[in-house]
């Protein structure tokens, strides 16, 4: 049966249990499974392959409009996957304001990957950025921590003439928001950590793939070989926390929406960093997303001692990395979440001391608007 998004979230992975009945798939903790004969099992080994991995990985290929998922451990396990996935010594292009993370693999661990970072908003001459060992495009949309959203088809369609896989890390939009895989894009990376986890308690990622033997292989090959596996206890977590994801993905569009309309009518707010806010970018996002998500960043017309007055003084968003969880949570992309990128690149991304990032969460936004006032009226 051809499932809808919403039926798909709940339903896909795991029918009632066969043995018992129970309508929640069980936790299979076992390390190890018996074998009818020696060569002759379902499953072999937990790290290889378990039945609660199972249950995740079938629900995160449909979610994805994917063909095969696999789980990881965390977001960053994920994307190191990727990267030995095509070897070494070998050239990307990569969307400039990205996770600092991913930045951090990139430039400080995958030493022999050579990087070209590009702002994909400037008009991109190709044929000069494509090298001859260049293996993939990867982009990041919605990013992080300024809202860029770059046209994921325009990416694919542009990467094909150059017969060059495109990645897409989908972590700020969500499936529910977002599937890239329908837009053409090769492979999907997420942190589960994030709106797939969706209550701040799960450290995780995936990658999705369409239909594709040598990558299917290659992924599980190396996801088996490095081992870094979410636990069967993880992947359950995450299974039950998907279930919500439409309804909370529901919330966190509707109040992201308000709350930017906010900052952006408040005299000490310069700029607004929102999918919906830059006429540019809002017109492809309402092309290629179906809800522009719960993320947003702000510039605060003061110096950095007003910055953590108006921080010091908001009661329900909590100053904390991280994003995604059904609570909202503030921070100080250049102190914080973006700290380990050079400060001479940071300046010249946009990332300043007055920028400040939310993650709108799903309690009333009459309570997280008021929040946000008697704060910046301390200022
Ligand atoms: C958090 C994050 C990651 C890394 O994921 P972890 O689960 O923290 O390892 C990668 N990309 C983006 C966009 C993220 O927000």
């Amino acid at each position: 049966m051809k499932k809808k998004f919403n039926t798909k979230v709940i339903h896909s992975g795991h029918g009632p249990d066969k043995e018992t009945g129970a309508v929640m798939p069980p936790i299979h903790l076992s390390s190890t499974f018996k074998q009818m004969e020696p060569g002759n099992f379902e499953y072999e080994y937990a790290r290889t392959k378990n039945p609660s991995r199972d249950v995740l990985e079938k629900l995160l290929a449909q979610i994805e409009s994917g063909d095969k998922a696999f789980a990881f451990a965390s977001g960053m396990s994920a994307i190191n996957t990727v990267c030995d996935l095509f070897g070494t010594n070998y050239h990307i292009v990569c969307s400039d304001d990205v996770y600092g993370g991913t930045r951090r693999l990139f430039d400080k661990v995958k030493s022999n990957i050579d990087v070209t970072y590009i702002d994909f908003d400037k008009n991109i001459n190709w044929n000069d950025e494509i090298k001859e060992n260049t293996k993939f495009i990867w982009i990041e949309t919605p990013s992080n921590p300024l809202m860029k959203i770059i046209d994921i088809k325009n990416t694919v369609n542009i990467a094909s003439e150059f017969k060059l896989p495109v990645i897409c890390d989908n972590t700020f939009a969500s499936p529910y928001n977002q599937r890239p895989l329908e837009l053409g894009a090769d492979m999907v990376v997420s942190s589960s950590t994030k709106y797939l986890g969706g209550h701040s308690d799960i450290v995780g990622g995936s990658i999705v793939i369409k239909e594709n033997k040598e990558y299917a292989e290659k992924i599980s090959f190396i996801q088996n070989a490095v081992g870094a596996v979410p636990s069967p206890f993880d992947c359950y977590l995450l299974t039950r926390s998907i279930k919500t994801l439409s309804v909370r993905m529901k919330q966190h569009n509707e109040n992201a929406i308000a709350v930017s309309n906010y900052l952006s009518n408040h005299p000490k707010i310069e700029k607004v960093f929102f999918p919906g806010t830059d006429k540019r970018h809002k017109e492809i996002a309402e092309k290629q997303m179906d809800g522009f998500g719960g993320m947003m960043s702000f510039v605060i017309d003061s110096d950095i001692n007003g910055v953590k007055t108006f921080l010091k003084n908001l009661n329900l968003f909590t100053l904390a990395e991280s994003l995604g969880g059904v609570e909202s949570l503030i921070e100080h992309p250049a102190i914080m979440t973006h700290a380990s990128i050079d400060p001479s690149i940071r300046e010249k991304l946009g990332i300043s001391e007055a920028l400040l990032r939310i993650s709108v969460g799903i309690e009333d936004v009459d309570d997280l608007i008021s929040d946000l006032d008697q704060a910046l009226s301390k200022i």
